[in-house]
């Protein structure tokens, strides 16, 4: 077989399982199968940079970055949706449809998809530009980040017009939102709010590869153009579905309005089992013809409506008000309420997030409270019922001193919660910490959990993580539900840590707002612990994606003397504290100072490689030309645009091979 029919083979391959796993979800070879063909492919392609396809399979693990996004107009305005609040409003929209257009008029009820609407362009069959909404005539191409959606199809199936587009809407599913939280809460960070500002947020993230990573999905819900043979909105959606499409099947064709009250109350209570949120049932004409006739609004199409869902609220009584402590010292306090059921499950407790909200709220113990579950996942209290407050009632006193410790709490300028500073004292705080330092993406330290972590600190016999290398069996084996076999797992399992690499130790220490990307930066830019610790807020700052907050945070960490201590045993324990000899080997300064952008296709080095190669020297990669820009790496087939550019500003064009006797 020729090496470009196996590289379209293996494309086809993968974009067929693709559709199976996150179009049908239906998949047919296993995850592993699947990343040995797609490793495969990506080796064939980097091997092969003359059979390059922007819309190869390869491409949905990202890596384009995006500095500016463009701006493009929209060839159909995206209008936006009446809104309805109730079966009446339905009713008399019905009534005005019917005055307009004559004959039978269907209905299809589709669920309203709560996340960020996008416009695809498909120019022969592959995707060609995503465009978000914006105000409504032009929004920003974010087609890179759109690439990296499984869902999204980049080579469509079956018949399709050579130009057209398709709207539908960006979500985040319940089920990644929540992994993507678990994941900031232990990186020390605050956790997202609600699927959809996420989901929006993550469309202009200027690196792909970061959106990659978020679970999203695309949902579409309208063909856009006139070169379609269908003559019902309902044949589109099947149409849509054929081509490669996810729409989801819940769409129903109606007959009549009743109908359509039933779809909605059915889809009011239902909505809640559904994996992404939804906020209402869009009620469409289905005769493509009536639509026609009817047509638009200043703002809104006239052959479609919203009904919005109510957010579910019930009243309660708030019994107590405690307080958590978290990993990083926040003080969360939080409402116990009476058990009460509400969009299908028992809610007992509600953040209150922090004193400003209780006194915004001005909430007291033994009020009736109104709870809403709306597109925040822990139910919100909304408000208090005044006419049910008890004679007696006490204004609230936000705590001045830590639950767990005692110490003082403090609150810093802009911060909006309280935070307990007894870092090495506070129990939450020192399990927190060392459950985060064990915890698989920091030492993996397999055979220790995190409850045997409460038990030890309990016991008193850790109190850091640099303790846990003094563990001997003798003295974790009396502990509850330990075993010969446990114990000695457990410390097979801390020796073994010892050769988890720099960056990951520099992860687990739980520094502040030091995530796991965060943590790789710095450790590629100081390569040992000993230059971090003495590094000032000023140097740090002029390290790439290191600003004031990340910078203050790690000069505090270093400069605490249990930490210093701590640091010191966790080098005699015999950590890996700087970067192995072999990581240093490969990086020099040579290109120290120097903005790069890289443009074309290469031979020797895959794109990736070169990007690495850049870095590993010291350089920075750049996406878009400027006057900054020191040179231009320039492959085959750069852009005429980007040659342009790079005249006019007179920047360097350095071929592969020049570059790479450069790093000799
Ligand atoms: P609004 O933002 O309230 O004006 O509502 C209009 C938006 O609803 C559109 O821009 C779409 O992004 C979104 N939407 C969600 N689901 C659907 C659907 N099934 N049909 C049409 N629009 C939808
Ligand atoms: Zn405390």
């Amino acid at each position: 077989m020729s090496i470009q029919l196996k590289i379209n083979t293996l494309r086809e391959e993968l974009r067929q399982h693709n559709h199976n796993y996150y179009v049908l979800d239906n998949p047919t070879i296993s995850d592993y199968d699947f990343d040995i063909k797609l490793k495969e492919l990506q080796a064939l392609e980097e091997a092969h940079p003359e059979f390059f396809d922007s819309n190869s399979p390869t491409v949905r693990v990202g890596g384009e970055v995006t500095k500016n996004f463009n701006t493009i107009v929209h060839k159909h305005r995206m209008y936006s949706l009446d809104n309805s609040y109730s079966l009446e409003d339905l009713q008399d929209w019905e009534t005005r449809v019917k005055k307009q257009v004559d004959g039978v008029i269907e209905y299809v009820c589709e669920l309203k998809y709560d996340g960020a609407s996008i416009n695809l362009t498909y120019q022969n069959g592959k995707l060609f530009n995503a465009v978000t909404r914006g105000d409504g005539f032009q929004g920003d191409e974010v087609t890179a980040n759109i690439k990296t959606i499984s869902s999204v199809p980049l080579q469509l199936k079956g018949a399709f017009p050579k130009t057209f587009e398709i709207r539908g809407e960006i979500i985040l599913p319940f089920d990644g939102f929540n992994k993507m939280n678990e994941e900031r809460v232990a990186n020390g960070e605050d956790p997202y709010k609600n699927p959809r500002n996420t989901a929006s947020g993550s469309l202009k993230l200027q690196d792909s590869a970061e959106v990659a990573k978020r679970p999203l999905d695309c949902l579409l819900y309208g063909l856009v153009g006139n070169n379609f043979t269908y003559k019902t909105h309902f044949e589109s959606l099947d149409e849509a579905r054929q081509m490669g499409f996810k729409v989801p099947v819940e769409a129903k064709l109606c007959s009549s309005i009743d109908a359509v009250f039933d779809f909605i109350k059915h889809w009011d209570k239902a909505r809640h089992d559904l994996p992404y949120e939804t906020d209402g049932v869009v009620v469409k004409v289905n005769n493509l013809q009536q639509q026609e006739e009817l047509g638009f609004t200043a703002k809104a199409p006239r052959w479609a409506i919203a009904y919005k869902f109510k957010a579910e609220q019930v009243s309660t009584v708030l019994n107590t008000i405690t307080y958590q402590v978290g990993r990083t010292g926040a003080i969360t306090p939080v409402a116990n309420l009476e058990p009460v059921e509400l969009a299908g499950t028992v809610v007992k407790r509600a953040s209150l997030h922090n004193a400003d909200q209780i006194e915004k709220l001005d909430i007291r113990v033994d009020d009736t409270v109104f709870v809403e579950k709306g597109g925040e996942i822990i139910p919100k209290i909304i408000a208090v019922d005044f006419s049910q407050r008890p004679a007696n009632s006490q204004p609230t006193q936000y705590i001045t001193e830590c639950p767990e410790c005692g110490t003082a709490l403090q609150r810093e300028e802009g911060e909006a919660k309280h935070f307990c500073p007894n870092y090495n004292g506070c129990n939450p705080q020192i399990i927190g910490r060392i459950q985060h330092f064990i915890s698989r993406k920091a030492m993996d330290i397999e055979g220790l959990g995190g409850e045997t972590v409460a038990l030890l600190v309990n016991a008193d016999l850790i109190t850091n993580y640099a303790d846990l290398y003094a563990l001997t069996k003798e003295q974790v084996l009396p502990l509850e539900r330990m075993a010969e076999k446990s114990a000695d797992n457990l410390i097979a399992g801390v020796e073994a840590s010892k050769q988890i690499p720099f960056e990951r130790v520099l992860f687990a220490l739980g520094i502040r707002f030091v995530g796991e990307t965060v943590a790789k930066t710095l450790a590629k830019h100081y390569k040992s612990i000993d230059a971090l610790a003495f590094a000032s807020v000023l140097d740090l700052e002029q390290v790439n994606e290191i600003g004031i907050r990340i910078a203050q945070s790690v000069v505090d960490f270093f400069s605490d003397p249990e930490n210093q201590e701590i640091i010191n045993r966790l080098k005699s324990s015999g950590l890996q504290l700087e970067l192995s000899a072999e990581k240093l080997a490969n990086q020099t300064d040579k290109l120290k100072g120097k903005i790069i952008v890289v443009s074309g296709v290469f031979h020797k080095v895959s794109r990736t490689e070169l990007k690495k190669l850049i870095e590993d020297n010291g350089g920075k990669v750049s996406s878009s030309i400027s006057s900054k820009t020191s040179f231009i790496v320039a492959g085959d087939n750069m852009g005429p645009s980007k040659k342009d550019k790079a005249e006019k500003l007179d920047i360097d064009l350095i071929s592969e091979n020049d570059f790479l006797k450069m790093l000799e």
